[in-house]
């Protein structure tokens, strides 16, 4: 007989143990959690690379759900590394007791509605289980994205990438590397191995705008300080834009006094992580001469720290406006292209031709390393939905739906698709927004709805058409009101070839997303269908 339950929750990240928690412990439901991965952790389970860290603040960076969980963890550093988070997951996952929910190395191969049982059938790899819900933890940057030149597989040398990092580590000591890729995962990496290595060969095609982190440890008097007033912090996060602490900024960076300008990028330069672009001014992603002014404060951060002005140069933004990709936070990765072992490739004016036997190809030339290390990010929001090959009411395919881009109400459900909710989907409010609060919101929306239609006897909740389209407008809309669409990014789908292009977040920020889903709930899930 086919197992059933009321929700399978798809992840054992973030998303997938809170989700658990809520459903299974809050609300009494039968609960089955699945994840491809053999333990809890998520995204922090997988990109286990060296340098591998969360550049939003520790204090900001973990559950609000539960006062006891905030109280009893202490984390070491202003900004966690990647085992302190999995740390941390692990906590949360034997503390509330998750596992036993959970199916580890199980990927959820596909689900499909059934339309006469008003059930979801999930298949996995060990069988089949019915589910009235799914909420899926599936990530919006865990399937990455595969290259697009030839001969990776006839390289004989050894070949890593971030997002699957060997857990037992790597030896990289005395060895020639070579890194694609200079996004936040590449730019962490670079940074940390380059001590070690023999030689680094870094192939650079966008520079990116990296600016300081600013970590230190942190000792157990601040803790006690942000203990006493978990509330209060987490009130003012859950209100700033980010969903962490940071000054208001002012409001406009091209009106400004150049000289005070200045003053007041170096400030929030020297504090460091997201303060920079949160705390100076409120239009730099929507006035092209403001953006203009902060790009070039950290083209000439970048000039001050790299010796050779040739190479500083080629590591400056010129082809984007800041923040228009997602900015990476870095510690001393400028000064890692100051070291003899260190050398940057440009493959923008020559791409990446081919992988060789000894190396790659680029230009022309021949680089030669003994190990490859791909940091070449994400199918980002749909890619772990549509890898799960959901297909809904009529026999239709979430990825024919999707055909010309994503079409959701809120990020979290699609017309058609009844009673699955994506938690981080795309267009919904997460890639500027502090995840684990941005999830918390998302989780609980998804649960209250659930329990909304259990306890009127129904059967299915899904947004109608109406209100689906005028969320895909209003998307489009605030894209056109920003400065987003000037840059070929995972933020518009414009990193993989031949993926739809298009603002896949909302960008309206916390407060504006969480009091629209709060106005939706107060009104019965308008714009939702319930039956
Ligand atoms: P990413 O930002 O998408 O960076 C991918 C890199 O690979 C880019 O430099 C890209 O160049 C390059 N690339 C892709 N295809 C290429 C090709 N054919 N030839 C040469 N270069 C190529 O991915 P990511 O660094 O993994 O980061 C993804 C997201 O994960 C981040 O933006 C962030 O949200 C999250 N993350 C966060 C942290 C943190 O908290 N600190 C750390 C890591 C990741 P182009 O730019 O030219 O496409």
């Amino acid at each position: 007989m086919t197992e059933h339950v009321d929700v399978v929750v798809i992840g054992a990240g973030f998303v997938g143990l809170y989700a658990v928690h809520r459903l299974r412990d809050r609300m009494g439901l039968s609960v089955l959690g699945f994840d491809t991965a053999s333990d809890v952790g998520g995204t922090w389970y997988w990109n286990q690379y060296p340098g591998a860290r969360c550049d939003i603040e520790s204090v900001h960076y973990s559950y609000s759900f539960s006062e006891e969980l905030q109280q009893e963890w202490v984390w070491s550093e202003r900004y966690a590394a990647q085992p302190e988070i999995l740390a941390y997951l692990n906590h949360v996952a034997d503390r509330f007791d998750l596992r036993r929910s959970f199916r580890f190395n199980t990927p959820v191969e596909s689900m499909t509605w059934d339309e006469t049982a008003s059930v979801w059938q999930v298949h996995t790899p060990t069988g089949t289980v019915t589910a009235r819900f799914i909420v899926s933890g599936a990530g919006n940057v865990s399937i990455p994205k595969q290259p697009e030149f030839p001969g990776l597989a006839d390289f004989a040398g050894e070949v890593y990438a971030t997002h699957r990092w060997p857990q037992q580590g790597v030896d990289l000591s005395g060895k020639r590397v070579g890194v694609i890729g200079t996004g936040a995962s590449g730019i962490q990496l670079i940074a940390a191995i380059a001590p070690e290595v023999e030689h680094l060969t870094v192939f650079q095609r966008t520079a990116n705008f990296a600016t300081p982190l600013r970590n230190r440890p942190t000792d157990l008097e601040e803790w006690e300080k942000i203990r006493a007033n978990y509330p209060q912090i987490r009130v003012a996060s859950r209100n700033n834009f980010l969903g962490v602490v940071t000054d208001p900024p002012e409001p406009s960076a091209k009106l400004a006094d150049p000289e005070q300008r200045r003053a007041r990028y170096e400030h929030y330069d020297a504090i460091g992580g997201f303060h920079l672009l949160m705390s100076s001014y409120a239009d730099l992603l929507l006035d092209e001469e403001s953006n203009e002014t902060i790009s070039e404060f950290i083209r000439s951060q970048i000039r001050a720290r790299v010796t050779n002005p040739a190479v500083a140069e080629l590591l400056s933004p010129r082809d984007h406006p800041y923040c228009t990709k997602r900015p990476p936070m870095e510690t001393g990765y400028y000064e890692t292209f100051n070291r003899p072992n260190v050398t940057l490739v440009d493959v923008k004016t020559n791409p990446i031709e081919a992988v060789t036997p000894r190396g790659l190809r680029t230009g022309g030339e021949e680089y030669e390393f003994d190990v490859l290390i791909l940091a070449m990010g994400f199918d980002a929001f749909t890619g772990a939905l549509l890898a799960m090959n959901p297909t809904g009411r009529d026999g239709v395919t979430l990825a024919e739906k999707w055909n010309e881009g994503p079409r959701t109400l809120l990020g979290i459900a699609s017309e058609g698709f009844p009673n699955l909710f994506m938690i981080t989907g795309p267009q919904s409010a997460v890639a500027l927004y502090n995840n684990p609060l941005a999830i918390e919101d998302h989780v609980e929306f998804a649960s209250d709805a659930i329990g909304y239609v259990l306890e009127r006897g129904l059967s299915t909740i899904e947004p109608s058409v109406q209100a689906e389209s005028d969320w895909v407008r209003m998307i489009n809309e605030m894209a056109d009101m920003t400065l987003f669409p000037r840059a070929e990014s995972w933020y518009m789908g414009a990193n993989i070839p031949g993926k739809p292009r298009g603002l896949l977040t909302f960008v309206g920020g916390a407060p504006a997303y969480r009091a629209i889903c709060a106005e939706i709930v107060e009104n019965d899930y308008r714009g939702f269908s319930v039956a």
